[in-house]
């Protein structure tokens, strides 16, 4: 653990009465993941080169604060690339868009810019080859996520299936000489993907595999630090979306270590009642949620109580990627 830092104690004069003080652990690492920056970095270098208004194709992160921020700069989010004027650039989403769409696109003569997660794209390539070696593919992941969408549209129809549990493993009735391997959604549990590995290597023993899972260092990463802040915590709060998927496994982490959890996406949805009985509350954000809402939350909490913050270190990012070439020339 790093120093703690003390707010100044309050003075009963300037202050009213004297805030209960509450020790904050902050998870770190947390927010913003190097796929997630890439992808905001992309978009907003698209309206300085092209000129607003510059269409996304999906909320290009899972973030409503982010979405927002852009499209006060000019993008325009859409859901389906029919939805965008054919001489408008159009940026595809960090989740990944089925083979599809590009290919679409590059039909139209449209100028596009993919913000795929280069981590997501590796797993489109192992997914290519593997079909190409005559495998089927079990994929790991949740059911309509954008970025299983996207997966799945990189191969064709029939070769992959999906899986999210170690239920639908057992009911998987595939013929016993087919070759098989696995992949995975990169936002996953990665407590309970191994479950769901581990019952894919019991019943398929000559299943290929990567050789860990899929799941990225960010995920991997804020659910450690989760992990590490959890058990000495009354509460965690999870800033991110609903639909954020490694947000939501956030919360999911911490209940496991027996501590409550709130997903939160702004400071003002926190309800003073959650802090009745709390003298330690864990905070981290999920890979789309930047580091201002950590910051707005933290303040939130010092209008109520005397703040003793602390950040809780359990890895160092130092991940950084290219930019498409389009915005680098
Ligand atoms: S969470 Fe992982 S896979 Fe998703 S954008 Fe971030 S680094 Fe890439």
């Amino acid at each position: 653990m790093n120093a703690p830092f003390h707010a100044p104690a309050p003075d009963p004069a300037q202050d009213g009465a004297a805030k209960p003080p509450l020790e904050v652990l902050i998870a770190a690492p947390r927010g913003f993941c190097a796929g997630v920056d890439r992808a905001i970095e992309i978009v907003e270098k698209a309206i300085d080169r092209y000129g607003a208004p510059v269409y996304v194709r999906h909320e290009i992160v899972h973030n409503k604060f982010v979405v927002d921020g852009l499209k006060a700069k000019g993008a325009v989010f859409v859901e389906e690339l029919d939805e965008v004027p054919v001489d408008a650039p159009v940026v595809f989403s960090a989740h990944g868009v089925p083979k599809s769409v590009p290919a679409e696109a590059t039909r139209r003569n449209m100028i596009w810019l993919d913000a795929t997660c280069p981590l997501v794209s590796k797993v489109h390539r192992q997914a290519e080859r593997q079909v190409k070696d005559g495998r089927h593919i079990i994929f790991i992941g949740h059911r309509g996520h954008p970025e299983v969408i996207g997966t799945f549209g990189q191969v064709p129809a029939g070769q992959m299936t999906l899986v999210e549990t170690e239920a639908d493993v057992a009911a998987l009735a595939l013929p016993a000489d087919q070759p098989l391997s696995f992949l995975t959604q990169t936002t996953l549990s990665v407590d309970d993907t191994a479950r769901v590995v581990e019952a894919l290597r019991a019943k398929y023993p000559d299943i290929m595999g990567p050789r860990g899972e899929d799941i990225c260092y960010a995920t991997s990463n804020r659910q450690n630090s989760v992990k590490a802040i959890a058990p000495a915590c009354d509460l965690v709060l999870v800033i991110g979306a609903p639909n954020s998927s490694n947000s939501v496994r956030l919360v999911e982490v911490s209940e496991r270590c027996g501590t409550p959890a709130r997903l939160i996406q702004r400071a003002h949805e926190i309800d003073p009642a959650w802090l009745d009985g709390v003298g330690t509350i864990g905070v981290t954000a999920g890979a789309s949620a930047p580091e201002l809402l950590v910051r707005e939350v933290v303040e939130q909490l010092a209008t109520w109580r005397h703040v003793v913050e602390q950040q809780v270190e359990t890895a160092h990012e130092t991940m950084i990627f290219k930019l498409p070439r389009q915005l680098t020339v």
